[in-house]
């Protein structure tokens, strides 16, 4: 096994029944070299004793010293209903090469970045980054990110929406559009309504966001992604700077 990383839990957040935070430690290594995007290969023994992996994106900054995560339990899934099993102090397996091509397009400064759920995790490694990298002087000029983030019920959106609406008010790189496509299901939200893709136009025009000067990501649910890359399509963006990131 040795081939493989050791995960410690050190945290675990449960924000409703199936969706939650992950934080884990690399046990004696340090943790793999990655970029804000990419996402790590977890695994856990199966009934037969073999490894059942499963990709996930990496919601923490490689500066950060932990790995976390954002999972949604898939209730007849393999992997998900063990993940959810597992208390601090347990472990799981992690392969050691972190990889994925869903990170930052620098060739524009604006970037409109949408997400369902646990889609949102690239977004906030990019997020704590880049706002790492301007608090210490590694960077001058931000890049500007709107990130539209859906959900049923606001409370899906767990601890990340109250991170990036504190962080959308400190600065001016980052506009952050909770929405929530269940409102009746969730009567005292008074945020955005309707699924990413029946807003993201509107928040795209509104901030500036157009085709010329800005990369759009889509990532989470394939659904969403199809109609995401279909409103980018006619408000002019080209194939080459959409970006998408299926979960399944
Ligand atoms: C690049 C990449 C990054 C990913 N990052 C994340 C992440 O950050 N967080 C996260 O929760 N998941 C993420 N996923 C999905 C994850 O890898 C697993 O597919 C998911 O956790 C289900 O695993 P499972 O073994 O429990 O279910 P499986 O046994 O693999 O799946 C059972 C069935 O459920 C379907 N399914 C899988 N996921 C979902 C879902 N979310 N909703 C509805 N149906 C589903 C599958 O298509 C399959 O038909 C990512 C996937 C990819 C490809």
């Amino acid at each position: 096994m040795s081939e493989f990383l050791q995960g410690e839990l050190i945290e675990r957040i449960d924000f409703s029944e199936d969706l939650g935070m992950f934080k884990f430690r690399i046990v004696g290594a340090q943790i793999p070299k990655f970029i804000p995007g990419q996402y790590a290969t977890l695994g856990l023994e199966g009934e037969d004793g073999k490894i059942i992996w499963r990709p996930y994106s990496i919601v923490s900054s490689p500066y950060e010293p932990f790995l976390e995560f954002y999972i949604e339990l898939v209730p007849h899934g393999k992997l998900t209903p063990r993940i959810w099993k597992l208390k601090v102090g347990d472990k799981i397996w992690i392969r050691p090469r972190i990889v994925g091509k869903f990170n930052l397009d620098t060739r524009a400064k604006k970037h409109l970045m949408v997400a369902t759920v646990t889609g949102a995790a690239p977004y906030i490694s990019a997020a704590r980054t880049q706002r790492y990298d301007l608090e210490n002087g590694k960077i001058s000029e931000p890049h500007k990110f709107l990130i539209i983030h859906g959900a049923s019920r606001s409370w899906e959106l767990g601890i990340y929406r109250t991170e990036l609406e504190e962080l959308s008010k400190k600065v001016d790189w980052l506009v952050y559009i909770p929405t929530v496509s269940r409102p009746w299901e969730d009567t005292k939200w008074e945020g955005e309504v309707g699924r990413a893709e029946d807003i993201v136009r509107k928040y795209a025009d509104q901030y500036g966001f157009t085709a010329d000067e800005t990369i759009g990501y889509v990532c989470g649910n394939p659904d969403m992604i199809n109609n995401v890359k279909g409103v980018l399509k006619r408000a002019r963006f080209p194939d080459d700077r959409i970006k998408e990131e299926k979960y399944y």
